[in-house]
């Protein structure tokens, strides 16, 4: 049974999203957009949007600034999802992606730089929320300006106030909690990401490698180690257990996200109490929803039984 307290979703970067869709892209001229979509952006709050289709109670925070911070809680607001972010006076940030001749070009905006003041603001405002929550999840890069051992500290309030914490981040923000004494209750990498933290390629026997790099001194003490797979679904280290997750093959429209999808159905298997292997093909089954659609942070809740009946869990 669900607790009342609802998930912590921590989003330290987040964005409004725009994709622009045109026949084809001309550099050095003008280009007329056929198409506009703007949502609110960042993977915390791509996670915030799949547990809130999992009717899981959840509470958005980050750090938001200007018209477009208003933006994103505007549009959170439209769909009912609680939120309570830090404002900044920086604007967030638009991220623009261009559909064009079957491909996808990106343009990233680095958003705010924070001040040394804001960095010590967002902690208190985080440890004010913590009585209020179940379970946090943190994910995605630091704003500029903050310190890259910032999630050790964001951690280190979670583990004092006994609350689990679940971290989906890569490089620099990763590894300064790999080597710190604040350790996460589930890290949730992708392959490519693993690969960089270890400086190891896993092109074969993976199985194999993958229990002999997640026993290594490096990942003592995080309860979850989950490494996705894309469509070769997982891999999952719980304590001393090991689990290969097997997921059907699907047609995808749009895998981006998956992995903020899965860690919301990581985060609401855990929060429920589920054997290790419902929280695994909890958070699969979520994943693979949202890269059947378009849209991302999006699942078909109806789908979801049928398809966990088709994931199979296996301890190694
Ligand atoms: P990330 O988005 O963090 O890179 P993945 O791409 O590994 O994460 O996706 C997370 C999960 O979503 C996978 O473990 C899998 O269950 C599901 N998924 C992702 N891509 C696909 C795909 N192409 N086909 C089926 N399932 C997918």
């Amino acid at each position: 049974m669900t607790k009342t307290k609802p998930i912590l979703t921590v989003t330290m970067n987040p964005s409004v999203d725009i994709v622009y869709q045109l026949d084809s892209l001309k550099l050095a001229t003008t280009n007329r957009v056929t198409s506009v979509y703007k949502t609110a952006g960042g993977k915390g709050l791509n996670v915030s949007r799949v547990l809130h289709q999992l009717s899981c109670p959840v509470l958005a925070t980050g750090i938001i600034g200007g018209n477009l911070g208003e933006f994103v809680t505007q549009q959170l607001d439209a769909i009912h999802l609680a939120h309570d972010f830090l404002s900044t006076t920086y604007p967030t940030r638009n991220c623009l992606a261009i559909l064009h001749d079957g491909k996808q070009t990106e343009l990233l905006e680095p958003g705010p730089t924070l001040t040394a003041a804001e960095s010590v603001h967002f902690i208190q405002h985080f440890a004010n929320l913590l009585p209020k929550t179940q379970l946090v999840c943190i994910s995605g890069s630091l704003a500029q300006g903050l310190p890259s051992d910032y999630y050790v500290k964001c951690i280190q309030l979670c583990r004092e106030k006994n609350i689990p914490c679940l971290l989906d981040c890569a490089n620099e923000a990763l590894v300064k909690v790999l080597h710190s004494a604040a350790k996460p209750t589930l890290i949730k990498p992708n392959l490519s990401e693993l690969s960089q933290i270890v400086h190891q390629s896993f092109s074969e026997d993976l199985e194999k490698k993958l229990i002999d790099v997640l026993a290594k001194p490096l990942f003592a003490g995080i309860e979850w180690i989950v490494v996705s797979l894309g469509s070769e679904g997982a891999f999952a280290k719980h304590n001393d257990h090991f689990y290969r997750v097997y997921i059907p093959s699907i047609e995808v429209r749009n895998p981006v996200g998956s992995g903020d999808a899965t860690v919301a159905g990581l985060a609401y298997g855990l929060v429920q109490n589920l054997s290790d292997e419902k929280i695994l093909s909890l958070g699969n089954a979520c994943g693979i929803l949202n890269a059947q659609e378009n849209e991302t942070g999006k699942i078909n809740v109806q789908k979801l039984a049928a398809l966990r009946e088709q994931i199979q869990v296996m301890k190694i």
